[in-house]
């Protein structure tokens, strides 16, 4: 099974993912965490990938695709995998596209992005660098949305902070949901869930 979580920087798509991926015990695959870890090596072209972090600029396709193909041949679960991070155009689908069963879209509104973020203090969490993630978001990564949506397989999650809710509980909520969709999902495939499926 191939799922993807997609939503705005800030939006908990790398939480849900990792919750998700260890319910079902699938690969997870973050090209966040991948070129961060990339960019960390003594090379000229993990160099450039460090400026396009700093700039939250979007990192060359190609090296994203690599680095995802790479990370799919070390596959440590026959059941599948989850990504999140990937397709952040269109355009990347032309490297690699997943046949993805599902597609969580995360939502949240720019305003509580913006506020998410400045709490998290990451390196490229500075205001005009997450101002950029924003407008790249609008502009390459929403029409991936619109694409899945035509495909039938986009469903929305309400990913905004609930009011009254402490952050876990927020984090519970909408794992919830998505168990809920998932569910559905496993039972047409015939996914046989493990001991540690039971939360
Ligand atoms: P994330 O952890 O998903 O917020 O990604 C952090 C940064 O990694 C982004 O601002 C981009 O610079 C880079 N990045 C992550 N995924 C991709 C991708 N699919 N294509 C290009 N750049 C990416």
């Amino acid at each position: 099974m191939e799922i993807l979580i997609v939503g705005p920087q800030g939006s908990g798509k790398t939480t849900q993912a990792k919750l998700l991926a260890k319910k079902f015990n699938f690969q997870f695959i973050s090209t966040g965490d991948l070129v961060r870890e990339f960019a960390t090596q003594d090379s000229q072209e993990a160099q450039s990938v460090k400026q396009a972090l700093e700039q939250g600029e979007l990192v060359n396709d190609r090296i994203v695709a690599e680095l995802i193909r790479k990370k799919l041949a070390r596959n440590d679960s026959q059941r599948g995998f989850v990504m999140e991070g990937f397709p952040r155009s269109v355009d990347q689908l032309k490297y690699i596209s997943p046949n993805f069963d599902k597609v969580f879209y995360l939502e949240v509104s720019d305003e509580e992005v913006v506020k998410r973020l400045l709490d998290r203090k990451r390196a490229d969490d500075q205001p005009e660098v997450i101002r950029q993630r924003l407008r790249l978001y609008h502009t390459f990564t929403e029409p991936v949305l619109k694409f899945y949506e035509k495909l039938g397989k986009l469903i929305r999650i309400n990913a905004s902070q609930l009011s009254g809710m402490t952050d876990e509980q927020s984090i519970q909520e909408i794992a919830n949901e998505i168990d809920k969709q998932m569910e559905s999902l496993v039972n047409n495939k015939g996914v046989n869930l493990g001991a540690s499926a039971k939360r």
